[in-house]
């Protein structure tokens, strides 16, 4: 398999502000999903919007780092922040799609839901109005919207649809241009529990048909078992730690993805007192821990100064070292 999306070193701040996001590494090939987790305010969309340049410029500056796409179709290489702005409007939405948490504010409410998509689908693919319709009734479809009697789906405005039912639309508005990469920004965060699994569901089916590569962000780590192949931990704009997800969750190395692991309720498990990040790092156990398995001591926001290095531990899983 090929990595179609790698990010190396991609440091990024607004105006005169400390870096939000620090040196952050990692990577996605096709048919794989990449899980991007960690609390709110970790950087993990700063991060996603990267890769597309969405962040207005100013006052958000890439500091540092690359980002690198590789499209799976034909091979062709894109540096995406050095990419000039006829580039980036043919990747984005194009080759890679994103979806955000909240369908409404994606989605324009006095354009029916045929518009919006038809009009995404001729940018991108070069066809007549007929055509496009076709292709976006077929996406419709294809996540489970089907056409309705007494006149097309295309013709219902994003209010007609429930919660569930408009972030289908945007993933089929996503997947219309069959893009290489998928960036999931937290989409299933505003619905309930079931819809969020029949969405997710939706998304995984969507991956396997096409072999599209998926970066799944989420602060929920739980949400993540068993859906991704990667799972990359941020903490206040770092990762900590990378690794195959059964890994990651089998055998924690870091303190703050122990203490995640140890707060991400479980099903299968008894309902207890949930061990909150500050409790589990109170005896600074989990640092000497780490510092006889690692060899260095692990970075934490505040200790040592702020520099910090991912270090390899075994092939594919990576920690974050103080120095
Ligand atoms: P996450 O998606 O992990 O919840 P974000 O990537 O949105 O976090 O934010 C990371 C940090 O960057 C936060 O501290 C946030 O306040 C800051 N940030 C995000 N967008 C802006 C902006 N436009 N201007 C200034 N700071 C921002
Ligand atoms: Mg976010």
């Amino acid at each position: 398999m090929s990595v179609v999306l790698e990010v190396r070193g991609l440091t990024v701040g607004f105006g005169a502000g400390a870096s939000v996001v620090r040196d952050v590494d990692w990577s996605v090939e096709s048919g794989k999903t990449l899980a991007v987790v960690g609390e709110s305010g970790s950087g993990k969309s700063v991060t996603a919007m990267s890769v597309l340049r969405l962040l207005a410029s100013p006052p958000a500056e890439y500091r540092a780092g690359n980002i690198t796409f590789t499209d799976p179709e034909g091979g062709r290489v894109t540096e995406l922040l050095r990419a000039d702005a006829r580039e980036l409007s043919r990747i984005r939405g194009g080759r890679i799609a994103m979806i955000f948490q909240e369908p409404m504010t994606s989605l324009n409410p006095v354009m029916s839901i045929g518009e919006q998509m038809i009009e995404t689908i001729r940018v991108h693919q070069e066809c007549g109005a007929r055509e496009a319709s076709g292709i976006a009734e077929k996406a419709l479809e294809d996540v489970g919207i089907r056409r309705r009697a007494g006149g097309s789906i295309l013709r219902a405005y994003p209010h007609e649809f429930s919660g569930g039912m408009r972030q289908r639309v945007m993933i089929a508005m996503a997947m219309a241009c069959h893009p290489a990469v998928l960036l999931a920004d937290e989409p299933t965060t505003a619905l309930d529990v079931t819809t969020q699994r029949q969405v997710l569901d939706v998304l995984d089916e969507r991956k396997r048909a096409t072999g599209m590569a998926m970066v799944l962000i989420s602060h929920d780590l739980g949400l993540v078992r068993g859906r991704a192949d990667e799972v990359c931990v941020m903490y206040r704009g770092r990762v900590v730690e990378r690794g195959a997800v059964g890994e990651v969750f089998a055998g924690a190395i870091h303190p703050y993805t122990r203490a995640l692991v140890a707060c991400s309720p479980r099903i299968d498990r008894k309902a207890g007192r949930l061990a909150t990040i500050d409790d589990a790092m109170g005896d600074g156990t989990m640092m000497n821990e780490f510092e006889a398995r690692v060899g260095k001591r692990a970075w934490w926001p505040g200790e040592e100064g702020e520099r910090a290095r991912l270090e390899c531990v075994s092939p594919g899983r990576w920690v974050a070292v103080a120095g």
